[in-house]
């Protein structure tokens, strides 16, 4: 199965990428986390991608065409979830040769929906492991010590773009840059709209069986 997560950021691509991925057995590729990885490791691509990540601009489509082959390349034969890729129409064109070449699999859509001052409030009470990646919300829950999903102590981190005006940055840019990918898909796959804000479990519950009844 090839699934493409679209939505603003904060509404939860990687949370529900996270569980799809375990669902249908297949590979979560997160450009985020790609990235993050790569600005981590010092390589050429992180040292262009960081300053763009921290304001939160786009990296330029030939870098991102280049990592999204990469990280496809070894999915052949398994499904995936892409999260956070495509981002621009020019996107979208560089990703059709590359799906063409995999497998000719129908593309699911899922687009989860939420509004800007949900997404503003949900991402500046985000804290982030910074070992395993998993997501805590300060306004759930404030005990930062260990991260109950890996254990590590002290491992919480405010990500750098989830400051307040970068956030909005992030969103006009979505606005602007990758609401149209939306119209570009529209006709061409077929598309799951689901409610970003209800809870983690229901937002998985309506999408595995929006998938099931397709
Ligand atoms: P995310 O974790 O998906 O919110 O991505 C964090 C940041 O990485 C974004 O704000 C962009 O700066 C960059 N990024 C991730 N995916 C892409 C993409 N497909 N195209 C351009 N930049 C991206």
């Amino acid at each position: 199965m090839q699934i493409i997560i679209f939505g603003p950021p904060g509404v939860g691509k990687g949370t529900q990428a996270k569980l799809l991925a375990e669902e249908i057995k297949g590979k979560h590729i997160s450009t985020g986390d790609i990235l993050r990885e790569a600005v981590k490791n010092g390589t050429d691509v992180g040292l262009q991608a960081k300053a763009i990540m921290d304001s939160g601009e786009l990296v330029p489509d030939e870098i991102m065409g280049l990592l999204i082959e990469d990280a496809l390349s070894n999915a052949a034969d398994t499904g995936f979830i892409l999260d956070g890729f495509p981002r621009t129409i020019n996107q979208a064109i560089i990703l059709e040769p590359i799906l063409d070449k995999l497998s000719h699999e129908q593309i699911f859509f899922i687009r989860l929906t939420a509004d800007p001052d949900i997404i503003v409030e949900r991402l500046t009470s985000r804290r982030v492991c910074s070992t395993c990646g998993f997501i805590i919300n300060l306004k759930l829950s404030n005990d930062l010590s260990t991260c109950p999903n890996c254990n590590a102590s002290d491992s919480f981190i405010k990500r750098k773009d989830d400051d307040e005006m970068v956030i909005r940055n992030r969103l006009k840019v979505y606005e602007d840059n990758t609401v149209p990918v939306l119209d570009y898909y529209k006709g061409k796959v077929e598309i799951i709209s689901v409610d970003g804000t209800k809870s983690v479990e229901d937002i998985s519950q309506e999408i595995l069986s929006a998938l099931v009844q397709i």
